[in-house]
């Protein structure tokens, strides 16, 4: 980008003054085609996003996150611990996919779909706007004396954020404890689960900490992903952007004057109005380029095309484009570093497909107990494992039994033959294995044991089992 004059507001940030202070930001109520397109995104993510947990396919929470017992759903598929690769897959995914979309769109993801923008802009805010009304209500209010008008109208809205911050505290919680939990504490009432009512309250603070004070600050200084934007994004990247050569010309910006003809003047179409910059939710000027602050909420485009529609002049000044557009009338192209990315994206979301498809249901996992090598009993070697049937569906397994397949031998498990185990639940303990030396081939034999509920195989499983030496 060519090099604007005046380059000291890459020493600041748009919410800290001289003295290193917080500057708290009052961005003019946004308005226009992008603002209501934005309210009818954040209306339908909002939705999903509380429902999320309390929508159950085939029996399972749609999406749960429970990190407590290592216990995730993902739209409705449960992963437990052994699972763990798939999880790990699916955030690989998760994160190659936002690395392609922020190359190709900016950030977009920041401006549309992320819960802190929509929570702060399009929740809080409104309420502001509501309560306090537009920004030069809001500075004033600020400025004033605390008298009964202020305290009523902050009071009221501390009041409503807090019982936000305690409604989207509860929706996490069902995120992290799944909705049946959180409903059954909630029927059973507080005093019964004082643990989770501390995390809730603990929760509902850091909400209210965020959107009462912290706010824009988490994009700025918090937000990994927002880091990141100097690494991803480049001049082909579609990003909120000022046209600055049509902004500038080569008279540069300057106000607005009804008497001249600005087209043989060679002032830019910026008319010096700031109103981009006064709705800008971070604070900055859109005109020095893109900014890591920037969150691409629109509200610039808004105003703007507002303000070129009033002067006469095309909307569009600001405008989503990449700095190539911009610059070299250069239109989108697919470039080989987005190839490179959708590439990968279609491999790891064919791994991921095929591992899910091959995903079982039941698993059986038996091991020999560590330390311990195998035991005489008459002409019969023994040998002891443990045994962990796992049974990730929605039913519960009455009958569950093993067989040894392919040899010849016997199969006790310590205690109870007929094991139990309930839908979601896993089931361990111990068995031995003996079978006759005069069958066992090797000193070490590998063993096809098949798991049965009633009649029906469930699962088969293998291990290995150990004798003497004395067929070398
Ligand atoms: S709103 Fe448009 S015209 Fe006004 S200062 Fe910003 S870019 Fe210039
Ligand atoms: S510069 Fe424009 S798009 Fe970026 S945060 Fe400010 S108002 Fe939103």
């Amino acid at each position: 980008m060519s090099k604007l004059p005046n380059e000291a507001f890459r020493d600041t940030i748009g919410t800290i003054d001289e003295e290193g202070k917080r500057k708290f930001i009052f961005p003019k109520k946004p308005s226009g085609k992008f603002y209501d397109y934005r309210k009818w995104v954040s209306y339908f993510l909002l939705i999903i996003l509380v429902a999320n947990p309390f929508i159950k396919v085939n029996g399972n929470q749609f999406m749960m996150f429970n990190i407590l017992e290592r216990r995730f759903n993902i739209f409705g598929f449960p992963f437990w611990p052994q699972d763990f690769y798939i999880f790990v897959l699916f955030m690989i995914v998760g994160v190659v996919f936002v690395i392609l979309f922020t190359v190709i769109f900016g950030r977009i993801f920041c401006g549309w779909i992320c819960p802190q923008t929509i929570f702060l802009e399009l929740v809080f805010r409104r309420i502001e706007y509501w309560i306090e009304g537009d920004r030069g209500a809001q500075i004033r209010l600020s400025k004033q004396e605390w008298n009964e008008d202020k305290i009523k109208k902050k009071g009221f809205k501390w009041f409503l954020f807090l019982l936000i911050s305690f409604a989207i505290a509860n929706v996490f919680l069902a995120y992290l404890i799944g909705s049946d939990a959180l409903i059954q504490m909630i029927e059973d009432g507080p005093e019964t689960h004082t643990s989770t009512l501390i995390a809730l309250s603990i929760f509902t603070g850091v909400f209210y900490f965020i959107f009462v004070w912290f706010r824009e600050q988490v994009c700025i200084i918090a937000c990994p992903y927002g880091r990141l934007q100097g690494v991803l994004l480049d001049n082909k990247s579609i990003n909120v952007a000022y046209d600055f050569v049509r902004g500038e010309k080569e008279e540069g910006r300057a106000k607005f004057n009804k008497q001249e003809d600005r087209a043989s003047t060679g002032k830019g179409d910026c008319i010096d109005c700031k109103q981009c910059v006064n709705v800008c939710p971070t604070g900055i000027d859109i005109r020095n380029g893109t900014q890591l602050e920037c969150v691409n909420c629109t509200a610039c485009i808004d105003e703007c095309d507002v303000i070129m529609e009033s002067v006469g002049l095309p909307k569009g000044l600001i405008r989503y484009a990449s700095e190539d557009e911009i610059e070299k009338k250069e239109p989108f192209k697919f470039t080989a570093r987005m190839k490179g990315y959708s590439a990968i994206l279609l491999i790891l979301v064919g791994i991921l497909t095929g591992l899910l498809f091959l995903r079982t249901e039941v698993e059986a996992v038996i091991l020999r107990l560590p330390g311990q090598l195998f035991e005489h009993k008459g002409d019969n070697i023994s040998n002891i494992y443990t045994y962990k049937v796992i049974n990730k569906t929605n039913n519960d397994f009455k009958d569950i039994h093993f067989e040894l397949v392919g040899i010849k031998g016997t199969l006790k498990l310590v205690g109870n033959q007929h094991l139990k185990v309930v839908k979601q639940g896993m089931s361990s303990g111990t068995m031995f294995i003996e079978i006759n030396q005069n069958l066992l081939e090797s000193d070490k034999t590998k063993l096809k044991i098949e798991v049965y509920d009633g009649n029906k195989k469930i699962e088969t499983s293998t291990t290995s089992f150990l004798s003497p030496r004395s067929f070398d």
